[in-house]
């Protein structure tokens, strides 16, 4: 672990941090109706950094009454798609004006390092919005030829309206606290909804920054509402709502069962999920094995692992496993663990203590069962929240760091000898976000990607995004699609129009 200090945030950013956080509600900045605050730490060093309001089932309700009437009446509504697309492309250009202290709040709340997040998460969060506010104006319905045959001779003109699902509640996780915020704030405003957005009580601090461009851009009141608080009280008030048309959820899946749930007991608002994933990464062996091996630290390490499509299961061919499993260690050990803000760190703490006790309770059960390290295995010694990256070995299709997922750090690698085995183990999961596969043969590669049953598949590459890209999960990673047209339909309900000519 790096131990020489890091550098101090902007003025700018501490200026932020000081600040007494509030709830955003109807375009105004308010305390929690409770008057209760909690405290939000640096996971570098488990310091608190700022201390932000506790919304819960009462501040929901006020926020769900702001965001009714803001799409009921107001000048939302009333707007223009161009007029709306303006705003949502200012916001992007504000937030362009901010990247280094958006990447500063972003890396002392959630850990990252502060220039992947200024490479990275914000440039991606800022172009999200630009391609959504590009879809505002494109929304279109369809005409459509009728005949209906017990009304013979009648002539009708039918065509299609793609309307806003309406007042959205949205509900994110610690991961990407910014980027998450830009997939799901971006088409629920270019389709005209508005927004009652939960963020991780982790990572709470960058969409509140957000809040403030938001209210700067020029959004009318109302239209998005921020709620920091807990997912078992605001959460759980957001979810089972009774005025909310819809919830968008990222995070775990076993959350997002009980999101489902709430809609069902409650008046079945449409729900989109985007949850976890234990997502294999095929070497075959014809790859180019040195980028083969990159891609594979990257898929697993990126994030510290904190990511949904991580690629944390490393399918190998026999022939080239010690050769993968060795380098990919190889690349494990030269990264350098550290706070976010020190400028040579490459990894990060995880977000929270409980991560990390979540991560290495993992590792214990693996070595339990019989898994070995071949590198890491373990939490760093430091008063942050560090985990080793660590490459997992000698494991079998029945152990937890199998079956679960971590979201640390932490890749396991398997052999395979066939295609159609390591295909049928690969697909042994219950979950279905992401998949890569590394090749020279393009043909067997496409072969393969049509058979995985992953919702985003990458050959001779991972991780990589576009805001054009719909991204989501086949099984139990989720419902529907991020980003892209998909996430667009999503947000609009579609209307069916009929008038007799004549
Ligand atoms: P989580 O699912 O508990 O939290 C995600 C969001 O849901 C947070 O905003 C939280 O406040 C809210 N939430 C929690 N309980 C809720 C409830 N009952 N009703 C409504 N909202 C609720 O995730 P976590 O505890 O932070 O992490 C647990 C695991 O989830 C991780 O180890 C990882 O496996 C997975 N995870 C996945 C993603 C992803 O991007 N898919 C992101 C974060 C975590």
């Amino acid at each position: 672990i790096l131990t020489t200090t890091a550098p101090v945030a902007r003025r700018e950013t501490q200026a932020f941090l000081d600040q007494q956080h509030q709830l955003l509600i109807d375009g105004q900045w308010m305390p929690a109706a409770s008057g209760k605050t909690f405290e939000v730490t640096n996971p570098a060093d488990g310091k608190t950094i700022a201390e932000v309001a506790e919304g819960d089932k009462a501040d929901v309700d006020k926020a769900v009454a702001a965001a009714r009437r803001a799409f009921e009446t107001g000048p939302w509504p009333a707007m223009t798609a161009s007029e709306r697309g303006k705003l949502i492309w200012k916001l992007a250009d504000l937030m362009e004006q901010h990247i280094e202290e958006l990447a500063e709040i972003e890396s002392l709340d959630n850990g990252k390092p502060k220039a992947v997040a200024a490479a990275a998460d914000v440039p991606l969060a800022i172009d999200l919005f630009r391609y959504m506010a590009g879809w505002s104006t494109k929304i279109e319905g369809t005409t459509i030829p009728i005949s209906v045959p017990y009304l013979e001779g009648a002539e009708f003109h039918s065509y299609t309206l793609r309307e806003p699902v309406g007042v959205v509640g949205q509900i994110i996780p610690w991961n990407f606290p910014i980027l998450m915020a830009a997939w799901k704030l971006g088409p629920a405003l270019a389709t005209g909804c508005t927004v009652v957005l939960k963020v991780a009580e982790e990572t709470p601090l960058s969409a509140l920054r957000l809040g403030h461009l938001i209210q700067e851009a020029g959004f009318p009141p109302g239209v998005v509402n921020i709620i920091t608080g807990f997912g078992e009280t605001a959460g759980a008030a957001l979810s089972a709502h009774p005025d909310v048309d819809k919830i968008a959820f990222t995070g775990s899946t076993e959350v997002g069962k009980l999101i489902v749930k709430a809609a069902g007991d409650t008046n079945l608002k449409k729900v989109t999920l985007e949850l976890g994933g234990k997502s294999p990464n095929i070497i075959l062996p014809d790859a180019d094995i040195s980028a083969a091996i990159s891609g594979a630290a990257n898929a697993i390490f990126f994030n510290h692992g904190q990511c949904c499509c991580a690629g944390s299961r490393l399918f190998v061919h026999r022939s080239q496993y010690d050769q993968v499993v060795e380098g990919v260690a190889a690349e494990a050990s030269k990264i350098k663990l550290g706070p976010g803000m020190h400028p040579d760190t490459n990894m990060g703490p995880m977000v929270s203590r409980i991560q990390q006790d979540r991560v290495c309770g993992y590792l214990d059960i693996g070595m339990q069962e019989g898994a070995k390290a071949l590198v890491g295995g373990k939490r760093a010694d430091s008063s942050g929240y560090f985990v080793e990256p660590t490459v997992l070995v000698d494991t079998h299709a029945e152990m937890k760091v199998i079956r679960e997922e971590i979201f640390g750090p932490v890749v396991a690698a398997v052999p395979f000898d066939d295609i159609d085995e390591v295909i049928a183990t690969a697909n042994d999961t219950i979950y279905g976000l992401a998949a890569a596969v590394w090749t020279k043969d393009i043909s067997q590669g496409h072969r393969i990607a049509k058979r995985l049953k992953a919702g985003t598949v990458w050959m001779n590459c991972y991780n990589v995004f576009d805001a054009s890209l719909p991204f989501g999960g086949y099984k139990q990673s989720g419902w529907g699609r991020e980003m892209g047209y998909e996430a667009i339909s999503l947000y609009t309900q579609t209307k069916a129009v009929t008038l007799q000519i004549g």
